[in-house]
């Protein structure tokens, strides 16, 4: 770059925050970058034009951050996930920019609508539900707090699928989520690496008469890294979300081209391609899938290379990786990281085994997300060894290792042994691979106190018995950025009148609105908010649905993947006993509500797609008959994801979150309903229970069985024919949907959803049905008081502050990671100062 051209990019006004350059920038992009005069830019021109426009004012933040990291090298913190579920960036950049106002204003002086404008944006969805939205949140608060970080992960061509339902039914549609481009990743195409997969490995003596294995890969495909910029909170921190897309090594097979074989030598670069190409749908269930395996592997190997280039760009030898990256493992997806790094530092970069074991385990870190045994993946030795011929010699010599010391530490205890290995002996031979993450990391945390204690005295029992200081705790949080500025204006204005605007960095300050909860004037302003919100989501309401909801009615909300141990057939048989309550008394005194569902179902998972089915179906019957005079609604709003999450979270009254206790690791959407000033009806699981707690058990509806009730009945054996001959009430609701009474008279339909339910019934739904109808009738009474349930809305917020992803990371950061904030100052490159002697350009380095 010449001085010349470098100086037009220094002219910092080009950029610069005000309203009127901001129209200024904006009229560019739409004639330059769009390519059309004004009065023909389509909806998706103007948000193109605008997400460069806003994209340009992170630039410079982006440069000056890998400046600071490259001059002030320090730890850095790698999140390594499969799923990134990032939701869109344009409005989440203008409230981290502070920019709303005026972009706002910009936009209104042309005559349109930044809402509009936010709305045409196609959200990457490049995650299943509660996993990859952490991720999400971790990467804002991580830049938010100045911790120097790089996300690390799949650019997968299809996200999570596209919800429709019809007749009552889901249909999954792909979700092309590129199709108009993606303003805001910067292909780095100088920094793509190659990935081996398959083959055999070949062992031999080198010259210096020492043992070597050499793989022989069966195919290679190249890594592509495309960067997302991730600002933080008024700072000027912008760490890189770095994910991998796959592409083939080269486009043509020459050989099978020159034989005139074009299609076939195309195939094989498509080949290659398909391992970035769609998101894995299924939440909480691990499916043992070759192409999954290769996926998980491709961008652990990507990611790992890349580290290995930014530990050489600061001048440090492998030996020290550890020093340099804090690698998380975003549960046991990324796992294979750990025989990864250790295959680069024995088999290519020399280092004795124990020394490169040492390295490892100072490195990697793991995140437990799940306690449900279909979650917890598992390979097949022989697809494992057919993917990764190396990978698996190594995970069977950490295990040889491994098991050595356990014969030693538990002496004559040999039962251990077979439990702590990283290979299963049930029938077919398996690797574990939340074992491979607890030998091979330095810390082990559950994601709330609950999820952490079972995790410690159950699934993960005996490394605990062996290792109990790697074990933590770190209960989960959501940004409030994203989860109340954004998503919730109203409310977040009257907050920021009451108490001034630091809780949108320190959310415990949010406490201070507690004396508000007392104040008449306070509560009606809190009120008309929320009510402003509720009107705003009836409108989505009908144009997605065609049904009209009535925002004074309670809005009782269960938004979340469709899963049995989330227990949404659980929230029908109350909507099923209120039903039938109102018909059997015509004039009982019942606060209206409007039951809102939303949630994808797996597309292999029979059973949640007929709770989906269920749903409607009842929403059908209820919806229709003219007797309940509009006192009951029940909607299913299709394709719930983070774009319409920020429309739901922040217009609910009532959040149902009634997972079968010791089943839901932590749950975040628990959290941003309280935020919002939700009050949360729930079971004490997860981080229910530390919610509870927190806003205090007046402000919370809890019920049902604990973890060690629902261990204590099964243990007793439990009978779930005894509820219901017990209940009436249940017998009568169950009765209806054996009679086919919400499936047009047809029995068969639900038959499979609780025909078995007498006898066996996993989740408990038959007993905790009678405390759930039981709790949820003090809701309607709380509800039927108005000031009442706005003062517990107020405190509910009020006392939300502890599960801000803030805080969670500052817990990573000082239990785990050990990795101090790098504050940012903004280059300014007009002022002429050359900071470096080799002014500017350092090919190939950088973040
Ligand atoms: C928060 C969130 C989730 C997780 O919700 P839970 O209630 O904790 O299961 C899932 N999907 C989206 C889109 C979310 O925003």
């Amino acid at each position: 770059m010449t001085e010349a051209s470098r100086s037009e990019h220094a002219d910092d006004t080009r950029t610069a925050l005000s309203s009127a350059t901001i129209r200024r920038a904006f009229l560019d992009h739409v004639f330059h970058t769009q390519g059309k005069p004004p009065e023909h830019a389509s909806q998706n021109d103007l948000y193109q034009a605008l997400a460069h426009t806003v994209r340009d004012r992170l630039v410079q933040r982006w440069i000056s951050t890998s400046e600071a990291y490259l001059d002030q090298p320090s730890r850095t913190v790698a999140y390594l996930s499969a799923e990134f579920l990032i939701g869109p960036h344009l409005g989440n950049n203008l409230i981290n920019l502070g920019i709303y106002s005026e972009v706002e204003a910009a936009m209104q002086a042309l005559g349109l609508d930044l809402e509009q404008i936010l709305a045409q944006e196609i959200e990457p969805g490049l995650g299943n539900g509660g996993l990859g939205r952490l991720a999400a949140c971790f990467m804002d608060s991580l830049a938010t707090l100045e911790i120097p970080a790089l996300g690390y992960g799949i650019r997968y061509e299809y996200g999570i699928f596209q919800q429709a339902i019809i007749d009552g039914m889901q249909v999954e549609k792909t979700d092309s989520w590129l199709r108009n481009g993606n303003p805001w990743e910067i292909q780095r195409s100088e920094w793509a690496v190659q990935v081996r997969l398959g083959g055999h490995t070949e062992h031999y003596t080198d010259d210096r008469g020492r043992y070597r294995v050499r793989w022989v890969p069966a195919k290679t495909v190249v890594g592509v890294p495309f960067d997302s910029p991730i600002l933080g909170y008024r700072v000027n921190t912008v760490n890189t979300l770095r994910l991998w897309r796959a592409e083939a090594t080269e486009a043509f097979d020459f050989p099978t081209f020159n034989r005139g074989d074009y299609l076939g030598a195309v195939s094989k670069k498509v080949t290659s391609e398909n391992l970035t190409k769609v998101l894995y749908p299924n939440d909480e269930t691990e499916q043992g899938k070759e192409l999954r395996l290769e996926q998980q592997y491709f961008f652990v190997a990507c990611s790992l290379q890349d580290m290995l280039r930014l530990l050489a760009a600061d001048g440090m030898p492998v030996s020290r990786f550890h020093e340099k990256f804090a690698v998380q493992l975003n549960d046991t997806h990324p796992a294979v990281a750990i025989a990864e790094l250790m295959r680069l530092l024995v088999d290519e970069h020399d280092l004795p085994w124990d020394e490169a074991w040492d390295v490892t385990r100072q490195a990697f870190a793991y995140t437990n997300h799940t306690l449900l045994p279909e979650a917890l993946e598992q390979w097949p030795l022989p697809l494992f060894g057919r993917v990764l011929p190396r990978h698996l010699e190594i995970v069977l010599e950490i295990n040889t290792r491994f098991l050595e010391a356990v014969r030693i530490r538990f002496y004559g205890d040999d039962s251990r042994l077979a439990r702590l290995s990283l290979i299963s002996e049930h029938g077919e031979r398996h690797v574990r691979m939340a074992h491979l993450a607890c030998v091979g990391s330095h810390a082990i945390n559950g994601v709330a106190a609950l999820h952490s204690r079972l995790m410690r005295e159950d699934v993960l029992r005996d490394f605990h018995d062996m290792w109990p200081e790697k074990f933590t705790s770190i209960t989960n949080g959501v940004t409030p950025r994203r989860w109340l500025a954004l998503s919730n204006p109203r409310l977040s204005r009257l907050v920021t009148d009451a108490i001034g605007e630091g809780w949108v960095t320190d959310l415990e300050r949010l406490r201070a609105l507690e004396p508000f909860a007392d104040d008449a004037g306070f509560r009606e302003q809190w009120q008309a908010a929320r009510r402003d919100n509720k009107v705003a989501l009836a409108e989505l309401v009908r144009d997605c649905t065609g049904v009209a909801i009535d925002p004074s009615s309670m809005f009782d909300v269960m938004v979340k993947r469709i899963h049995e141990y989330k227990r949404q057939h659980l929230a029908v048989l109350h909507i099923i006993a209120l039903y039938h309550r109102i018909k059997s008394a015509p004039n009982l005194d019942l606060a209206p509500r409007t039951f809102l569902f939303g949630g994808k179902a797996a597309p292999g998972y029979e059973y949640a797609k007929l709770m989906i089915r269920f749903i409607t179906s009842v929403a059908d019957v209820v919806n229709r008959d003219p007797q309940l005079r509009d006192r009951l609604k029940v909607v299913f709003l299709p394709n719930f994801n983070v774009s319409c999450g920020q429309r739901i979270y922040p217009a609910a009254d009532l959040s149902e979150q009634i997972s079968l206790a010791g089943k839901e690791a932590s749950g975040t959407g628990n959290m941003k309903f309280a935020m919002n000033g939700a009050l949360n009806i729930g079971t004490m699981d997860g981080a229910n229970i530390e919610l509870c707690d927190a806003v205090g058990a007046d402000n919370f509806f809890a019920f049902g069985l604990t973890a060690p009730a629902v261990y204590a009945l099964r243990a007793a054996g439990y009978d779930p024919a005894a509820y219901y001959h017990r209940n009436p009430e249940l017998r009568a609701v169950l009765g209806l949907i054996q009679q086919g009474f919400f499936s047009h008279g047809d029995p068969a339909v639900f038959r499979g959803l609780f025909d078995e339910h007498l006898r066996h019934d996993p989740y408990l739904l038959l007993a905790d049905f009678g405390a759930y109808v039981e709790c949820q009738q003090r809701v309607c009474e709380a509800y039927m008081q108005p000031q009442h349930w706005q003062r517990m809305s107020v405190l509910s917020c009020a006392r939300s502050g502890h599960f801000s992803s803030d805080r969670a990371i500052r817990e990573y950061c000082e239990r785990i990671w050990r990795v101090k904030p790098v504050p940012v100052h903004l280059l300014h490159r007009a002022s002429g100062t050359p900071r470096h002697a080799d002014s500017g350009i350092r090919a190939g380095k950088g973040h």
